[in-house]
């Protein structure tokens, strides 16, 4: 088994972005801007958003919040979205999700310029991903790409399963790993709450990706001998340790490692290349700016 260090693989690709960033400083250009809407004080949000801003210093972007009461009005927030348009000096931005029950998230994300949502949420973008056309990808999915590619994982003619299907994460990601590229060409399944005989298609996967939002959901008994398993579910979940909590992923990752050929950690797994592949959009969106 190999273990798919995420936090070694993403400390590279910051490197290599920081290098293009003073490459791009050096030849006069500004420095890239990358802006963070966040609404209310949702813990798990300001925690994101406080990593991205991290890194955003590491590779020497300018990054700003805006935050903004729990209780602004859609049409208030949306006037926000349209300065962030109009704002020559910012390259990309991102709604932190999930956003107050009374905004409708789906107006909010199609206000965004297609050219600075460097989420890759916005119709536009999404339409040009599944049409693989130049666009920003979505954050998640693009990281779990790369992980595979930087380390040397196989991809072609592989069976995939993925559990999940998400607009953020199963989905592009199953439609990533189906297109008819060197790093992708694999045969995909999609898995979901009423899939059924769930176990059986997780253990026919030779690439089985996890994203399902339940607590080490992926048992040993679901997972083919050798296969490669992509963890990308974080959960908090209390226990005996000074902290009185760890992080664990939607795979029992003591059972399930010992089976696979490479595994992500979690954490340290997919999660930092989440925040890379938002830091790789900004770059793409100032380049063009
Ligand atoms: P969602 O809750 O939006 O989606 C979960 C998906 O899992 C749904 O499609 C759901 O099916 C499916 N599902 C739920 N229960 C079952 C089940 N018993 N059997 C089969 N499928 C099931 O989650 P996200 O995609 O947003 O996130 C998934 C996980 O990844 C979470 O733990 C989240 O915290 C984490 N995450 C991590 C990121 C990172 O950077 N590492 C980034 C984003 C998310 P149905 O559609 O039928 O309801």
């Amino acid at each position: 088994m190999k273990l798919i260090n995420g936090k070694t693989i993403a400390a590279t690709v910051k490197s290599e972005i920081a290098n293009e960033v003073k490459t791009m400083i050096d030849a006069g250009r500004k420095t890239p801007h990358l802006v963070a809407v966040l609404v209310g004080t949702d813990s798990a949000s300001e925690t994101y958003v406080a990593a991205k801003e991290r890194a955003c210093k590491e590779v020497g972007f300018t990054s700003s919040v805006y935050k903004l009461s729990e209780n602004i009005t859609e049409k208030e927030l949306l006037k926000t979205i349209e300065l962030l348009n109009n704002d020559e000096g910012v390259d990309g931005y991102i709604v932190q999700l999930p956003l107050p029950k009374h905004i409708d998230t789906n107006a909010i994300i199609s206000a965004i310029d297609p050219k600075k949502d460097v989420d890759g949420f916005h119709p536009q973008n999404v339409g040009r991903m599944v049409m693989d056309m130049p666009c920003f990808l979505p954050a998640t999915p693009a990281g779990i790409i790369t992980l595979l590619e930087r380390s040397n994982i196989e991809t072609e003619g592989k069976n995939c399963v993925v559990v999940g299907r998400s607009n953020i994460v199963g989905t592009p990601v199953s439609i990533l790993l189906s297109r008819n590229s060197k790093k992708a060409n694999c045969t995909v399944t999609l898995c979901h709450s009423r899939t059924k005989n769930l176990k059986e298609i997780c253990a026919s996967a030779d690439i089985l990706i996890a994203a399902i939002g339940k607590a080490e959901f992926i048992t040993a008994d679901m997972v083919k001998d050798g296969a490669v398993v992509i963890d990308v579910g974080i959960h908090r979940v209390n226990d005996n340790s000074e902290k009185g909590y760890k992080i664990v992923g939607d795979v029992k990752f003591d059972e399930v490692a010992p089976k696979s050929s490479f595994i992500t950690p979690v954490p340290g797994g997919v999660g930092p290349m989440t925040i890379v592949s938002l830091l790789n959009n900004t770059l793409k969106a100032a380049k063009k700016s």
